[in-house]
């Protein structure tokens, strides 16, 4: 028997031995920066003569690693090992794929120190948001396993006399799984773990800004025994390498988060057949967000503010979930406003490994991208906090960013940033908040703020996002306990870390047989 899924706890950062030990894993990996990782095909280590280097964002000329890079033909062996793999990791006991996903789970939460401090180095996580991380690639081992339990158990059918049928979940085939910097332990395990725990093999391409961590996470799979080909490691450019991985026959099903562009694109390459193709591929597609917290005239100000600075500059609002819209009725504008300003203005700013509550962004061309958006935002609001890069500081840093007075048809009210800026638009009523709120092409997470069970209520039924929040943050799901995906443009909604996933991994059977 298998004992219930709870959440794995965070750590108490306000105890000194917990500090202790994370600078002493921080030093450890430290001393491993700058390594070399091979694409892993079938099991098989490669090393490539063209290479993606990582670079820590913090300190942008400190190398995290220097990670294989891989050609056509490399990909096209990828699939070849997948395809072979699937052959028989298809017909292990879905209890015995489960376990796998247990061990695994089992080692990360031996070793959480030293993946945060992986986490810290290559994505410039702060010490909570990298617990958090790993914390949450944990669950959604634990939990996928569980579920994988759930599902290979016989599945409840209405009986009818002189027939037994049987349904059963069975697995697609090969996999291209393309997950984000972003969370680059826990997505990118989850994305991969629940895949192969119904049964499929894959080819999983890491973000080309955190390759290590993967690389990392490949041989903590090693280390529990997992089959040689049913994960295949493959960094590789996403023009090249991810374009062709998506378009081949040999692919089933694709599991995407990242970007509405690339998004997009795997779903228009996923729609066309091609020669030797004999199945729909399937595309399970978590984009975007435009996300925004509400507050209305009967909020608790003061946890309204908190929760909106948390949601818009944790992890630098690098996250699809950050509130990047505040939308504020005019009666307690003011006052949330200078809360939030006042808030804002408290954070600093440094290197993840130094604990700065607010790090950098993960790249130039993010630091770029943000900053065109800053100068954009100063046409389209007043200017109330930040607004300037501060590359002097030796990494991609930006100050938390805060407009006031936007219009909800702005620019920066509208397109999504993936940095820390803010933008506040002022509502005559809670009617025009709503409004506003669902005046947007994404919907993934959203939050309100009201004593007023009217409007919360109003807000459950007609605020449109795949996840809403009461009176809370609107960033920091739960696996198990805030299943997570969106609506329209955030992406098809796959709810990662709910009981819906696996399904998106499976095929059903039933047979039927006269007795
Ligand atoms: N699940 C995360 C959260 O609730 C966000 C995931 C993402 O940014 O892709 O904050």
């Amino acid at each position: 028997m298998v004992s219930d899924f709870v959440n794995e706890p965070f750590l108490n950062l306000t105890d000194e031995q917990v500090v202790t030990h994370f600078k002493k894993a921080l030093e450890q990996v430290g001393s491993q920066l700058g390594g070399n990782y091979p694409l892993i095909i079938n099991g098989e280590e490669i090393y490539t003569e063209e290479k993606i280097t990582s670079l820590n964002p913090s300190l942008s000329d400190q190398v995290v690693g220097y990670v294989a890079k891989a050609s056509l033909e490399q990909a096209e062996l990828a699939l070849s090992s997948a395809e072979k793999a699937f052959g028989t990791w298809s017909k292990v006991k879905p209890q015995e794929r489960a376990e796998y996903l247990f061990k695994a789970a089992a080692i990360m939460r031996e070793r959480k120190y030293e993946l945060s401090s992986w986490l810290i180095y290559e994505a410039g996580k702060n010490w909570a948001e990298a617990d958090a991380d790993t914390a949450e690639a944990i669950d959604f081992l634990e939990f996928y396993a569980r579920e994988m339990h759930r599902l290979a158990s016989p599945q409840p059918l209405v009986k009818i006399p002189g027939e037994q049928n049987e349904l059963v979940y069975l697995p697609l085939g090969v996999g291209v799984v393309i997950p984000p910097w972003n969370f680059p332990l826990a997505i990118m395990a989850g994305m991969t773990a629940a895949a192969i725990v119904a049964g499929n093999t894959v080819v999983l391409k890491p973000a080309s800004n955190t390759p290590v961590i993967a690389a990392i996470f490949m041989n903590i799979l090693k280390e529990v025994g997992l089959p040689e080909g049913v994960v295949n490691y493959l960094p590789g450019s996403g023009g090249t390498i991810g374009d062709f991985l998506v378009s081949s026959p040999k692919t089933r099903f694709i599991n995407f988060t990242g970007s509405k562009e690339v998004g997009l694109r795997i779903n228009e390459l996923a729609a066309k057949m091609v020669a030797g193709q004999r199945h729909i591929k399937r595309v399970t597609a978590e984009m975007g967000g435009k996300d925004c917290i509400v507050v209305d005239n009967t909020a608790d100000i003061e946890a309204a503010a908190t929760a909106i600075v948390a949601s818009s500059f944790g992890f630098q609002g690098q996250k699809c979930s950050a509130c990047s819209r505040a939308i504020i009725v005019k009666d307690v504008y003011d006052q949330v406003v200078q809360l939030v300003v006042q808030k804002a203005a408290q954070l600093t700013i440094g290197t993840a490994v130094e604990n700065y509550p607010v790090g950098p962004v993960t790249d130039k061309s993010s630091l770029n991208r943000i900053k065109s958006y800053i100068e954009t935002g100063k046409n389209e609001g007043d200017l109330l906090l930040g607004g300037n890069t501060l590359e002097s500081m030796g990494g991609y840093y930006i100050e938390p960013t805060i407009f006031g007075n936007v219009s909800p048809n702005a620019v920066i009210a509208q397109e999504e940033i993936f940095g820390p800026v803010l933008a506040v638009i002022k509502a005559d009523d809670f009617n025009q908040a709503l409004e506003i709120a669902n005046n947007t092409e994404y919907g993934l997470t959203g939050a309100l703020f009201s004593q007023d069970r009217s409007h919360l209520e109003r807000a459950r039924s007609e605020f449109h996002v795949g996840n809403l929040y009461f009176n809370r943050k609107c960033t920091g799901a739960l696996v198990g306990v805030h299943p997570f995906g969106g609506f329209n443009m955030s992406g098809t909604d796959s709810k990662a870390g709910g009981r819906d996933y696996l399904l998106l991994f499976t095929q059903a059977k039933v047979v039927s047989e006269k007795l």
